[in-house]
């Protein structure tokens, strides 16, 4: 039975990725030896990029996510589940490997296992970690082979960074950065990059020219930050700085030009990524927040669009290059898609549902501006922009 049923997945697969090549005319290797497609037609996928989410567990007990609240039951990853991406890394040439996008890696038993097993390929890993206890020196060794560890940070003050993600403590976190640094230093390794992500919001808006400083201050070489999600379901203390008053939005978006300027004195790379939706509030557009939808495996959020002009769409590749799997199997074009476009099952592969219909639906929808699905239309990863430059783009990460 499991004979038949790898023989009918292999020749579904072989039938998803014959159907894709035959509807171009052109396959190539690039110079580095991958086996990208290449040709004028930009709806051609060239994974990239593979994000898999170990575990939906976090302790980091943020107020206002729902893996915060009592009874909040995460789950983790199969080991079953974790060799089938092991092997589709190694099969597909998967340039690079994110840990996490929801849920805390390093509470997964396998993480580290398959993590070495990855880095030892040569590929280059990224994490996103609450590094909020103390790490064992088997997690620093790993950690400290990523090129990029990103962390929650809104805001250098220890108390109020505690009072929103109250399983932080910021002295634990600069300790563990630390430890990881010397770690690399010790054994001659490249040292990661460190990135703290910021959900910006009025409670830490006149924070963020000291965090950038503060970050700049211990090594940190990037720094993001993105507007609040109000989960429909829970109570929050905090609000989105666009929804604040005209005056008030007038001194944040005079704070946020400050940092931004600091920032480029530091060289830190700094990244408000909803920086166009606060110019235009700033120059007195009133924006509207969404009505609650579901916007990731979490549930209902609402919050301040970045919105689509007629005829636009989103600067993004990530359908194209990038696939996202949470500990269930659930495959996802990136972290904000509040729908999954397939699940990896004993006949559905991983591949095929990369190279199927759900996938190309979504590709076309993009490249033409039209049926975009909501996460699209109002998502805040992703600038504004038009068809020809979306194309544009797609053709030039083709060949790069
Ligand atoms: S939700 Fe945003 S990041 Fe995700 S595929 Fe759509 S435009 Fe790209």
């Amino acid at each position: 039975m499991r004979l038949i049923r790898q023989i009918l997945n292999s020749l579904r697969n072989k039938i998803h990725q014959k159907r894709v090549l035959s509807s171009q005319n052109t396959s190539a290797l690039n110079k580095d030896g991958d086996n990208l497609l290449v040709c004028d037609d930009p709806i051609i996928p060239r994974l990239r990029e593979l994000c898999i989410n170990f575990t939906s567990k976090c302790k980091l007990k943020c107020t206002y996510c729902s893996a915060g609240k009592d009874g909040y039951q995460g789950f983790d990853i199969t080991e079953a589940d974790a060799d089938i991406l092991f092997e589709f890394i190694k099969k597909n040439n998967v340039r690079s490997v994110v840990f996490g996008f929801y849920g805390d890696t390093l509470e997964s038993d396998l993480w580290s296992k398959y993590a070495n097993a990855i880095l030892d390929l040569g590929i280059t890993c990224r994490i996103h970690t609450a590094l909020y206890r103390q790490l064992t020196s088997d997690e620093i060794k790993a950690l400290s082979r990523f090129s990029t560890i990103a962390t929650s940070v809104d805001t250098p003050d220890r108390l109020k960074q505690a009072h929103i993600r109250k399983g932080l403590d910021l002295r634990t976190l600069v300790y563990n950065i630390h430890l990881i640094k010397s770690y690399a230093l010790l054994n001659h390794q490249k040292l990661p990059i460190f990135e703290f992500n910021c959900v910006y919001t009025d409670h830490v808006a006149f924070d963020l020219c000291n965090l950038i400083t503060f970050a700049h201050s211990i090594g940190i070489n990037s720094v993001s930050a993105t507007d609040f999600c109000d989960f429909e379901q829970f109570e929050t203390p905090y609000q989105s700085v666009l929804s604040l008053n005209h005056a008030e939005i007038i001194s944040i978006h005079s704070h946020v030009k400050k940092a931004i300027d600091i920032a480029n004195f530091l060289d830190i790379k700094f990244d408000f990524q909803f920086l166009d939706s606060l110019n235009r509030a700033a120059m007195g557009e009133k924006l509207s927040s969404q009505d609650p939808y579901k916007s990731n495996m979490y549930g209902n959020v609402s919050f301040y669009a970045n919105t689509l002009r007629a005829n636009q769409t989103r600067l993004c590749i990530k359908p194209w290059d990038n696939v996202s799997i949470t500990p269930n199997g659930e495959v996802f074009p990136c972290c904000t898609y509040g729908e999954n476009l397939g699940k990896i099952s004993g006949y559905n592969s991983l591949e095929s549902i990369f190279w199927g219909d759900k996938f190309n639906r979504l590709r076309k929808a993009l490249l033409n501006a039209e049926n975009l699905p909501i996460y699209c239309k109002n998502c805040q990863a992703a600038p504004a922009c038009s068809t020809s430059e979306l194309a544009d783009t797609l053709k030039i990460a083709t060949t790069n």
